[in-house]
């Protein structure tokens, strides 16, 4: 495809030498030099605005160079004429760049489209793509050709390669599953190797399956309500994709077994438009699920097992008082029965060695008996007396209402009002604030607590009880504080305990704390002490605060 040009001296750009004889055969009947001048004008024109590059090289020299050329290159037009275009190749690539100018020009053929790395008179470079034609330049071949900056083009499309081949590394070395379903068809378009890790099938395989085969009946049926009412949402903000999901399914695995995976979908428009696509990131979480699942049940049996040991004291301390009712009044019994005999036997009817006999046994054993079995009677009464308190306390559900604390300790107050006074104790309450639970039951925690440091006080000091409250991530905390005797820290958690009391001598059967535990935790709280002998104690209540659900 030679085309015959002649450059115009003047210009140095390119003049089509058959111009003039193409003018003459369309009946042009203008002067011949006219006509060419008026045609190397329009192409010179054209040269100059084209946003290509175009050139001439001939003997290996720039012979014409556009506006652009010269930009692309770097050089200003005059710098471009007779440049040789090996100055214009980077190093590495002139010989080849000589090469095949060489066998193009001697061959007599255009050029193809190439891409080149063009050297800049700077040192940079820029990526060309070019493309010509031999043509006769001043009754020479040459070899013009366009030139195209093709440097933002190639680098935008390298960026994506990289972003691709990084996406696709990313996807092929998850461990999560990553899928690709044709929203339409329900067809799985791309699924990446974490499918053979997590089922045991390969990707062609999986590929292959259908949704009913991926996933168990349940899970298929919720995925579909899922995405469904996604869409369906969607569709009233008349929007077709759905927002970010995530849902647990359960996908079926190449051996017959099922693994459990936390779902994540969103769905997009397919590149071609055509269709939206839901994408799935699937979290293999068979072992959490297990885990949560063994959680549950056990908490079911804990449960469960509170139940019965709840039913189990309510009813030991509640009927064992009947039998010991009947022990208290038969062993009553027995004391006169003692009298009668004891007044039965001083008349001196019997006879000397019967009354010997007697004697030690009336007076002195069957009382001493009798005595060990009131005292065990009297004992068995406070233990049981506390169980049952300590089965009663909280054995209904707590009413959760909002309870204003401030309220509730001034009633608690006004009641010790009477042993303050006698003990000679200051008490300070602060400005409290509210929480959510049941008055009654929460009445019985703060009057156990002020119970027990007023009990505990240090004799030796003027006694000071403080109560202060306080919110903290949403919840109440109440302190409940004395500068009594204080607890040593081995006995910090064991007063929580039934039963557990540090000195006996103070009175009271040790249930105080137990019930207060017992209370505050079915109000899902927590109570603690912090303590210093000698100094105080500090009991902290947790309660949930007003706005908790
Ligand atoms: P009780 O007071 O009937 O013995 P509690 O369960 O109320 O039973 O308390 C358990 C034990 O904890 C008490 O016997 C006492 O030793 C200790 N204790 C409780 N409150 C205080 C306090 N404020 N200061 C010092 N010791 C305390």
């Amino acid at each position: 495809m030679s085309q015959h040009v002649k450059g115009s001296p003047k210009t140095g750009g390119p003049g089509n030498a058959s111009g003039a004889g193409a003018a003459a055969e369309r009946g042009d009947h203008r002067p011949t030099s006219e006509a060419l001048h008026e045609s190397e004008a329009k192409y010179a024109a054209l040269m100059e605005r084209a946003r290509d590059g175009v050139f001439i090289i001939q003997d290996g020299l720039c012979k014409f160079a556009n506006q652009a050329t010269a930009d692309i290159c770097g050089y200003s037009m005059e710098e471009m004429m007779d440049k040789p275009y090996t100055a214009l190749v980077r190093d590495e690539s002139r010989q080849e760049a000589a090469e095949e100018y060489s066998a193009r020009v001697a061959g007599d053929t255009g050029v193809e489209p190439v891409e080149l790395e063009v050297l800049r008179k700077d040192g940079t470079t820029r990526h060309v793509e070019i493309s010509g034609a031999v043509i006769q330049h001043q009754g020479e071949p040459a070899l013009m050709g366009i030139m195209r900056d093709i440097t933002e083009r190639k680098q935008a499309a390298e960026a994506l390669r990289e972003s691709e081949r990084r996406y696709r590394l990313l996807s092929e070395n998850a461990s999560d599953i990553i899928w690709v379903i044709d929203l339409r068809t329900g067809q799985l378009k791309y699924v990446n190797p974490a499918v053979t890790l997590l089922r045991g099938y390969s990707v062609e395989e999986a590929m292959a399956q259908t949704l009913e085969q991926s996933l168990t009946p349940s899970s298929l049926e919720a995925a579909r309500k899922a995405v469904e009412n996604a869409l369906v949402m969607q569709a009233r903000d008349d929007e077709r994709r759905f927002k970010p999901l995530t849902i647990e399914l359960e996908m079926t695995c190449r051996d017959g077994s099922t693994i459990w995976t936390e779902s994540r979908l969103t769905s997009h428009r397919s590149p071609d438009g055509e269709t939206d696509e839901v994408v799935g990131v699937a979290r293999d979480i068979t072992e959490r699920r297990k885990a949560e699942e063994e959680r549950k049940r056990l908490n079911e049996e804990l449960a469960q097992r509170n139940r019965e040991l709840e039913q189990l004291l309510y009813f030991t301390s509640h009927d064992l008082r009947s039998p010991l009712v009947n022990i208290q009044g038969f062993s009553r019994e027995m004391e006169y029965s003692i009298e009668e005999l004891r007044s039965a036997l001083g008349d001196g009817s019997l006879r000397a060695e019967v009354q010997e006999k007697v004697t030690p046994v009336l007076e002195a054993d069957m009382p001493e008996s009798l005595g060990y079995i009131r005292t065990s009677i009297s004992k068995m009464d406070v233990l049981l007396s506390a169980l049952l308190r300590l089965s009663r306390a909280g054995r209904s559900a707590p009413e959760m209402e909002r309870t204003d604390m401030g309220l509730l300790l001034a009633d608690i107050h006004k009641g010790a009002e009477f042993r303050l006074r006698d003990q000679d104790v200051k008490l300070d309450i602060g400005e409290l604030p509210p929480c959510r639970g049941d008055a009654a039951q929460l009445s019985q925690v703060f009057s156990n607590l002020l119970d027990n440091a007023l009990k505990y006080l240090d004799t030796g000091r003027p006694g000071s009880i403080r109560i202060i409250g306080w919110t903290e991530n949403g919840r109440s905390v109440y302190c409940v504080e004395d500068n009594g005797i204080g607890i040593s820290q081995e006995h910090q958690t064991e007063v929580f305990q039934m039963f557990h009391q540090v000195d006996r001598k103070a009175g009271g059967d040790g249930m105080g704390l137990a019930i207060v535990k017992k209370i505050v935790g079915r109000h899902g709280g927590r109570v603690w002490v912090e303590s210093e002998p000698g100094v105080g104690s500090r009991f902290y209540v947790s309660l949930p605060g007003v706005n908790e659900g």
